[in-house]
């Protein structure tokens, strides 16, 4: 087995910045054993920090081209929140040397949503009312999905084709008798508010028309929402869809439409405050019937800068990328430097933790143990 060791480096191990100390990567994992000497190859650390392997926990990649961007970006784990085509993701996840990619497959929504009419999900994925719920985490199950992605559509949205309370309801306890995480696309108060009521695992979309209010709020610190607020996507709306002339006047029209990424921004400080872990995630597509599309990897560090923007510490930033995207979604083999955890690393020039904007500065990253991105080494 090859063993790198970096040495010099400062450690952000998920938690906190370390001194300059010496990482060792034996084969797939890191090393419990730090020796220098015994290493294949010797990777000067100075000046640099090692953090645990980005995760996105928010995109829909159907090429390999777009995982290989995100690998250069130092994305080592990828969540797939909802893609139409399963063959494509089987294949996707048979590949190498690309970040390890995770699957909702198909998505929940209302029957004839623009989800099955535009974007490409069966008709089956319309869940037609509570009874209706675990037939279609059933259906999930057979698909071999990682977790179940629940549409929650506000049914004063122009051409929603919404689910109602209870069926929402059904769909969370029917994932959770299955041993499954629910994930909720929302895209209102109102939509937060019934994801909130529904006891939804994760809710994904910070909203442009209001922030949460003091109720839902309780609802947040009650149940430990986490939020994937995918700033990036959502800023790109507010300039895309939010310009459109049809869109400023039912803005005018209807409250719940308004659109002020400043919502966003507040709803992201409003989660953090109520003690909920707050998760990176870029919604990164590049699929024409949704409306913004968000190229793959470079998106991850803008993603990071607008949570730091918003009010999150550098630090709470790179949690949501690593540690704590691990620990919600039950990866206890990843999202911290550890001996014996993957060596799924990124090694990039100056200090994150201080300056969100290093985390662009990549001299290095490993998925597995496997170096996807090369740095100067010197080689025994
Ligand atoms: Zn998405």
């Amino acid at each position: 087995m090859s063993r790198t060791a970096i040495t010099g480096v400062r450690v952000f191990d998920g938690e906190s910045l370390s001194e300059p100390t010496a990482v060792v990567i034996d084969g797939e994992t890191i090393s419990a054993d730090t020796a220098v000497d015994s290493a294949d190859v010797v990777i000067d650390g100075e000046g640099a920090t090692l953090l645990p392997g980005f995760i996105d926990t928010h995109a829909h990649p159907r090429t390999r081209e777009q995982l290989d961007a995100a690998a250069r970006a130092g994305i080592t784990t990828i969540f797939d929140l909802g893609s139409p085509d399963l063959d494509t993701v089987r294949a996707l996840r048979a590949e190498t040397g690309v970040p390890d990619l995770r699957s909702a497959g198909h998505v929940a929504s209302g029957p004839g949503s623009m989800f099955i009419e535009k974007v490409g999900m069966p008709a089956s994925t319309g869940v037609t009312g509570p009874d209706d719920a675990a037939r279609f985490v059933a259906d999930r199950k057979a698909d071999g999905s990682d977790l179940i992605k629940i549409i929650i559509e506000d049914p004063k949205f122009p051409g929603s084709k919404p689910l109602d309370t209870a069926t929402i309801a059904a769909l969370v306890s029917a994932a959770h008798e299955a041993g499954y995480l629910t994930v909720a696309h929302v895209v209102s108060t109102f939509t937060l508010r019934q994801a909130l009521d529904a006891g939804v695992d994760i809710v994904t979309h910070a909203a442009l028309g209001g922030e949460p209010d003091d109720e839902a709020r309780a609802l947040i610190a009650r149940n430990g929402t986490v939020i994937i607020p995918t700033l990036g996507m959502m800023h790109g709306i507010v300039e895309t869809v939010g310009g459109r002339l049809l869109m400023k006047i039912i803005g005018a029209l209807v409250p719940a439409a308004r659109m002020d990424y400043r919502f966003a921004e507040a709803t992201v400080r409003a989660f953090r405050d109520e003690g909920s872990r707050v998760l990176v995630g870029t919604d990164a597509n590049d699929n024409a019937n949704v409306p913004h599309q968000v190229p793959f990897g470079e998106s991850l560090h803008d993603e990071l800068g607008r949570l730091v923007a918003a009010g999150l510490t550098p630090v709470e930033a790179l949690r949501g990328a690593g540690s704590a995207a691990a620990d919600v979604y039950g990866l206890d083999d990843r999202g911290r430097i550890r001996a014996g955890l993957r060596a799924d690393l990124v090694l990039v020039d100056g200090d994150p933790t201080d300056d969100i904007s290093a985390s662009r500065r990549i001299r290095g990253v490993w998925i597995g143990g496997a170096r996807v991105v090369e740095v100067a080494s010197a080689h025994r």
